[in-house]
């Protein structure tokens, strides 16, 4: 099935409008999507019908939003085919999920002398939890580096893996690059050596159909706002035998069994990891991204969003003195890029002003910016919601940039 793409502009308010006295066209989606209707419905039917406290009421309001707040983990759970809802830990985003296995997964099983593999294109946020843990721990990180296409080299992953490997923690997709990792491979290689395998989701949830039952990865960590949902939700997900060892991440409300002076017991799966009281409205408005997700169809919303970055790419590299950064074949739907001598910066400003939101910068990358030796990209991420129309505006801008910068 195609996309009524038409249709689908008309469920996000926030695309209507004008910048600087031109259409607004939003491409970075990479760095947080926009929110259709029935998200921004879902936040505020929750305030005006169910607002409460969860889980510690008899009341008739706190019963109704523990109801709709579980419901929304089974949603969840269904969306990425997890085993269990257990599995399926509410966090505010990403980076709280991924901190929090770092530290729990840390305390448990790395000491002295182990070691984790990362890679060179991680986000910082699947990057520095990591090396502060093994720096606190004794353990060394080993950082997996990538080839001219931007893509993980899969021999030296090999090589990387011995007897003190403990886990592997790499994106699913790369917010610079664009590249989708061969994360069933890597989950398949490591668990020959019966390694786990951490999948940061970030930027896949929103592209691809994620199933993690499939892939067999035993931790993936997602964002909400990402995937069209509100800011401040997002998702761990973990194998239910790696949830029930990890200690808790936080203390306080909810996470407990029972208090005494001297000890406490620890609540079962999943409130272990949730403590305090959660972002309700923001798993309503999650629940309902999802919902409009699956109307849409991952799959036709990957297929279309291929033909946006083929169309994209085919004509960006018209342009004369353009250079790309991440060229693999198997990419999600952004591009980064550098114009000549053009200061990334200094070309998302003019782009700005044609009404264009790209992203210029390290993209929180800056490991892999020294890899490249790079100040940073011009970086252009693309969603459902966009057009080749909208393309062709960037084209534009880009030529109105090197005419003003060069
Ligand atoms: N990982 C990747 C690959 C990302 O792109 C991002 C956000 N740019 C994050 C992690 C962190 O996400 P958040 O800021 O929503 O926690």
């Amino acid at each position: 099935m195609s996309l009524n793409i038409e249709q689908i502009r008309a469920d996000f308010p926030i695309l209507h409008q004008q910048i600087y006295r031109r259409p607004l066209i939003y491409f970075d989606n990479a760095a947080s999507t926009q929110k259709p209707r029935l998200v921004i419905d879902a936040i505020r039917h929750y305030y005006e019908h169910d607002n409460c406290n969860i889980h510690r009421g008899v009341h008739y309001l706190s019963v109704k939003a523990t109801e709709a707040y579980e419901e929304a983990r089974k949603e969840i759970q269904r969306f990425i085919n997890a085993k269990s809802t257990h599995e399926i830990i509410f966090t505010k985003g990403a980076t709280e999920s991924l901190n929090l296995v770092a530290s729990s997964f840390g305390k448990r099983y790395i000491q002295r002398g182990d070691e984790v593999i990362t890679s060179i294109m991680e986000h910082h946020s699947n990057f520095v939890p990591w090396q502060q843990m093994c720096l606190e721990r004794g353990a060394t990180l080993r950082v997996l580096g990538i080839n001219e296409h931007g893509e993980l080299d899969l021999d030296e992953l090999k090589d990387l893996l011995n007897e003190k490997t403990r886990l592997i923690a790499v994106t699913h997709v790369s917010n610079v690059l664009g590249t989708i990792n061969p994360v069933k491979e890597i989950v398949g290689l490591a668990h020959q050596h019966g390694i786990p395998v951490l999948l940061d989701g970030a930027q896949g949830v929103s592209h691809l159909p994620v199933d993690v039952q499939d892939l067999d990865c035993d931790f993936y960590c997602f964002s909400g706002h990402k995937m069209y949902a509100p800011m401040g939700t997002g998702v761990m997900y973990g194998k239910e035998k790696y949830l029930e060892e990890l200690p808790p991440y936080q203390l306080g409300g909810e996470m407990i069994k029972d208090v005494y002076l001297d000890h406490t017991t620890f609540n079962e799966l999943p409130f272990k990891f949730e403590a305090g009281t959660p972002n309700v409205e923001g798993v309503m408005g999650m629940k309902a991204a999802i919902a409009y997700l699956q109307q849409l169809g991952m799959d036709n919303i990957a297929a279309y969003e291929e033909r946006l970055l083929k169309y994209a790419t085919e004509q960006l590299s018209a342009i004369e003195g353009i250079k790309f950064y991440g060229t693999a074949p198997h990419k999600a739907s952004l591009v980064s890029f550098i114009i000549g001598d053009i200061h990334p910066y200094d070309a998302g400003m003019i782009i700005d002003k044609m009404g264009i939101a790209v992203r210029t910068g390290h993209h929180c990358a800056m490991p892999l910016m020294d890899f490249l030796k790079i100040p940073g990209t011009v970086r252009a991420s693309f969603a459902f919601y966009n057009t080749m129309e909208e393309v062709d505006q960037l084209i534009a801008a880009i030529h109105k940039a090197k005419a003003m910068l060069t």
